[in-house]
This record gives structure tokens, C-alpha cells and sequence, in this order.
């Protein structure tokens, strides 16, 4: 199946090109046609799987486009607001279609104003039955989005959100999206949706294939150190750190600062500004690494996270899934690294099987994994080095003191030296310690065995693998395994080597790879 199959109109069509989406995601598949029809609908799947179009094309291609606020979506946060906003612009761009946000934290004349001008209002509960009460607006969509319904009902928005249905009109189209399906969203739906659809992207198609998951296990006082030396060996380019607590959440933040990561914190305790500039911030990619609660991340739409990391594992699954769906989004791919302690394993092994997931148990790599793969990244970089004319002279006057293989083996000891590994040699739980783990929650289960029903988790029988091979995050520079043949040891003797001359691939290299992700220093 693919758009055109919808009959959208042309200039939506034009829009979803431009959105350089090719083919609808299995959601979208499902839940269009049905939204299209007219039918109330209740849809679940997982987040990043491309909900907002799921809702939002369908509804532009039925607006009448008559002047009023033809479709209202209800969203958990102000972020999410003002991303799903940017969404459906983009989408109605060519229908000429408006949107408009309202949300709390800012001021009311120009949100009510802008209202009055949108075909679409995006909103947050709190705010917009503020101004439903305070007849500031007065508003009659035929259309009436819950999106990230269970985040709103986490967030503790259902009471607000069952008296906004109160002043709205009762002919109507109701679509309540959700990445899980919580007893009081069903409620909900019982309650506001007349007959509706209900589509379910099935478990199988829940776990985004996407994202590669694994697991560390250290004690609770490495932490620190596992997260750390996890960051020198993978090189994220962007990631996300999520903690319990907003101490936890500060505390790391500064403590990764301190240590040359470049992090910022996002935590509810923060004004809504400090919010928005941390979120900007890690868009532009200013800042590497976000330190965060499950609160202030949810929803947010970061297309190029490449990797999510578990400081603490949450409570639930549901969190769990909520967390790891902010890598892997928009078909890239990403990963998903849980730091758990001993006595958070049962938890990870009911997370595992509650959503059907494998993760790989790995090893936290040592001092010299870690070197052997930067070395392998800067041997890469040398020979994809262009020579920059401007050092030809700075040879010459080294040539008249030393050889030039003893000038490159110096070159390259300035680098390498740059390059030392904080922390202990060796982190965390090896192979052996984890299966003596597995196989003791085997036992535990296979015992009375009151405590848990269901908890049998498939990954139990796979062996932890270790990680110098990790084929996660498929970055260029792990690709190529680490050589021994240390050929350095033959210095060639070269005469006079001229430099290779600037070629058509010339991209000016600045040792990105292994050394530009969140290094320190
Ligand atoms: P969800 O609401 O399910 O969490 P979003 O609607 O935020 O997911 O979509 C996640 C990302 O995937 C967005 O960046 C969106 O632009 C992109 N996306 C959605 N549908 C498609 C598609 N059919 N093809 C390519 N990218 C898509
Ligand atoms: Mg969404």
C-alpha cells in the first residue's frame, strides 16, 4: 500500500513527498482509511511509528476549510504541542491550512488570538479548559485528537480531559492515539468514542526492529564509571540519559560536565523556558548528551538520537518502551543501553518479556577495548587525511632534525596521548557473573514460585556476548575490527615523499569519529 492509495488531494500528496516520506508506516496503513471513513477510532502502536500523520493527514484531507476550528488535538505537553503543530503545518502547508497551539506558561491574548485564525488547534488540557470556562475561546471541531493518550492520563490530565468533552460539540469525529492501553484509557474511550475502530500494531510489530537493546550490569557504585566508559567506546553522536529522579537527573548532569561530556539536564524543576532552550539546544546538537526524568522526555520528536541510555532502569515497561522509542525514530536506526544492578535484574527480565524484546547481555568494555578501538578510528582517519599544503612547510623544517617516519611516529604519539581512558580497567558483572545471575532467577522461578506468574523471559537462554564486537549502532568506525599486525614496527624508509594532492573528495577531516563524540577535554 502506499499514500497515493488514500486519494489524498494533490496538494497533500505534494506535502508528503516533500515530508520525503515514501511509503505509510503500518499504523498509518491501518488507521487512515478508517479515519477517512468518518469512524471514531482508538489506535495504539508504539511511539515514532508515525501516529501524528496517522491522525493528521486524514484530518486535512477532510477539512471543509470553512473559516472555523475545524479540529482540535489534545496533547500531554507543551513541546509536543508545538512539535505536532509543525506536523500538521507542514502537511497542510499547500491546503493553505493554519494551526494554531495553546498551552500554559504563556500568555493568552495571542494564543486566543491565533485560534481564531487556525483550522487546527493544538492543545494541552490544563490551559485549554482554562480558556473553555473563561469562554475566551469557543470552539466547535468536528474532529477531536487525543494524542499520547496514556501520557496524559500518566500525567494526571483524565478529569481535566473528560470536561473539555463537556463543552464540545456531541456530532463528531473522536480519535483517541496511544502507545499503550492502560484499563483507564480504555475507560475513556468507553466513554467519549461512539462505536469505535480499534487497531492495534501487534506485539511482534511493537518492538521497533530498529533499535538494538543490551544490558550492563555493574553494582550501584559504577554506574558513573559503566555510563562513562560506555560513551568513550560507542561515540554517541546524541544521546539520551534517563535517571528516576530529578536529583539523579542533576547530580549526573553536572557530574558528566565536570568530566567534559557536554550535558544538560531536563527535569519538570526547570522553568518552562530553561525547558526550551535545553530541548534547542540538543536539536541543534549544542549539547551531546541529555540528562532527563521519563516526564520531561516524553514525546519528544528528536530525529537523530542515536542512543538511549538506562542510567536506572524505570519502574514498568511502559516507561521503558516510552524511553527507548526516542532513538530509532523515523526508520533510522539506534540503541537502547540499560545499566542495571544485581538487584534490578528481575525487573529487566520482566521488562524483556512483557514487551517481547531481546536485549543482549554485554560486557562493559576495558581500558584497552576502548583504546584499541579509538587507535583502529585514528588509523582510519590518517589515511582518509587530506593533506593540508599549509604543514608542508612545518616537514621541511623537521625533515633538517629527524627522518620523517620518526616525525610520523611522534605525530602520532601527540595523538594518542590526548587519548587517555579514565576510570578502572575493569566495570560491572563479566559473562560468567550474569549467567550465575540468570540461572539463579531460573531457579527462583522454578522454586515456590509465588512471586512472579509469566515472567518467562526468552532471553534467558542466550548467552551474554561481548561487547568489543558490538554491532549496535552501526557507525562507520566500528565496522572494521581491530588489526594486530602491527605494522608501525617497520618504519619505511620513503625518500622524499610528496604529499598526496588535494583530491575531488575532499572533505576538510577533522578527526570526527572517534574523536568527536562526547569527549572530554
Ligand atoms: P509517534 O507519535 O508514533 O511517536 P511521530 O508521529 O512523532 O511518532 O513520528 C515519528 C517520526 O517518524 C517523525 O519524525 C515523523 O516525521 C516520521 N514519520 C512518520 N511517518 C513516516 C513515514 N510514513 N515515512 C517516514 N517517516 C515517517
Ligand atoms: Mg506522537
Amino acid at each position: 500500500m502506499e499514500f497515493k492509495d488514500f486519494n489524498f488531494k494533490d496538494e497533500l500528496m505534494q506535502a508528503i513527498n516533500k515530508a520525503g516520506f515514501t511509503e505509510p508506516s503500518p499504523i498509518q496503513k491501518d488507521a487512515i482509511p478508517i479515519v477517512l471513513s468518518g469512524k471514531d477510532i482508538v489506535a495504539q502502536a508504539q511511539t515514532g511509528t508515525g501516529k501524528t500523520a496517522a491522525f493528521g493527514l486524514p484530518i486535512l484531507q477532510n477539512l471543509r476549510r470553512d473559516g472555523s476550528v475545524e479540529a482540535l488535538v489534545i496533547v500531554p505537553t507543551r513541546e509536543l504541542a508545538m512539535q505536532v503543530s509543525d506536523e500538521l503545518f507542514k502537511f497542510g502547508k499547500f491546503l493553505d491550512i493554519k494551526t494554531a497551539t495553546v498551552y500554559g506558561g504563556t500568555s493568552y491574548s495571542r494564543q486566543i488570538k491565533h485560534t481564531e485564525n487556525a483550522s487546527i488547534v493544538i492543545a494541552t488540557p490544563g490551559r485549554l479548559l482554562e480558556l473553555l470556562k473563561n469562554e475566551q475561546i469557543n470552539i466547535n471541531p468536528r474532529f477531536i485528537v487525543l494524542d499520547e493518550a496514556d501520557e496524559m492520563l500518566d500525567m494526571g490530565f483524565l478529569d481535566d480531559i473528560k470536561t473539555i468533552f463537556k463543552f464540545m460539540p456531541k456530532e463528531r469525529q473522536t480519535l483517541l492515539f496511544s502507545a499503550t492501553m492502560p484499563e483507564p484509557i480504555k475507560d475513556l474511550a468507553r466513554k467519549i468514542l461512539i462505536e469505535p475502530e480499534f487497531v492495534t500494531v501487534t506485539k511482534k510489530d511493537m518492538t521497533n526492529t530498529n533499535i538494538v537493546q543490551s544490558f550492563y550490569v555493574v553494582e550501584e557504585y559504577e554506574r558513573d564509571d559503566a555510563l562513562m566508559r560506555l560513551f568513550d567506546f560507542k561515540n554517541p553522536t546524541k544521546s539520551i540519559v534517563f535517571c528516576k529522579m530529578k536529583r539523579d537527573v542533576d547530580r549526573l548532569a553536572t557530574y558528566l560536565v565536570s568530566q567534559g561530556y557536554s550535558a544538560k539536564a531536563l527535569h519538570g524543576d526547570l522553568e518552562q523556558r530553561q525547558r526550551e532552550e535545553v530541548i534547542k539546544a540538543f536539536k541543534a546538537s549544542t549539547i551531546e548528551v541529555l540528562v532527563a526524568t521519563d516526564v520531561a522526555a516524553r514525546g519528544l520528536d528528536v530525529s537523530d538520537v542515536s542512543h538511549v541510555f538506562n542510567y536506572q532502569l524505570p519502574f514498568d515497561s511502559e516507561p521503558y518502551v516510552h524511553r527507548i522509542g526516542r532513538t530509532g525514530r523515523g526508520g533510522k536506526t539506534g540503541a537502547a543501553v540499560s545499566i542495571v544492578t544485581p538487584s534490578e535484574f528481575r525487573s529487566l527480565q520482566k521488562i524483556q518479556s512483557n514487551i517481547g524484546a531481546m536485549m543482549e547481555a554485554k560486557v562493559v568494555p576495558t581500558i584497552d577495548d576502548v583504546k584499541s578501538k579509538k587507535h583502529t578510528g585514528f588509523m582510519d582517519n590518517i589515511k582518509n587525511q587530506v593533506v593540508d599544503p599549509a604543514v608542508c612547510d612545518m616537514i621541511d623544517t623537521l625533515k633538517e632534525e629527524f627522518d620523517l617516519s620518526t616525525i610520523a611516529y611522534k605525530l602520532l604519539s601527540i595523538l594518542t596521548a590526548k587519548d587517555e581512558v579514565k576510570g578502572k580497567n575493569k566495570i560491572g558483572k563479566s559473562h560468567q557473573d550474569i549467567a550465575v545471575l540468570i540461572e539463579r532467577l531460573k531457579n527462583d522461578r522454578g522454586g515456590s514460585g509465588s512471586r512472579g506468574r509469566n515472567r518467562g523471559p526468552r532471553s534467558n537462554d542466550r548467552r551474554p556476548s561481548r561487547d568489543g564486537d558490538s554491532r549496535g549502532p552501526r557507525r562507520d568506525n566500528d565496522s572494521r575490527p581491530p588489526r594486530n599486525d602491527s605494522g608501525a614496527s617497520r618504519p619505511r624508509r620513503d625518500g622524499d615523499a610528496r604529499p598526496p594532492r588535494r583530491d575531488n573528495d575532499s572533505r576538510p577531516s577533522r578527526p570526527r569519529g572517534e574523536g568527536g563524540g562526547s569527549r572530554r577535554g
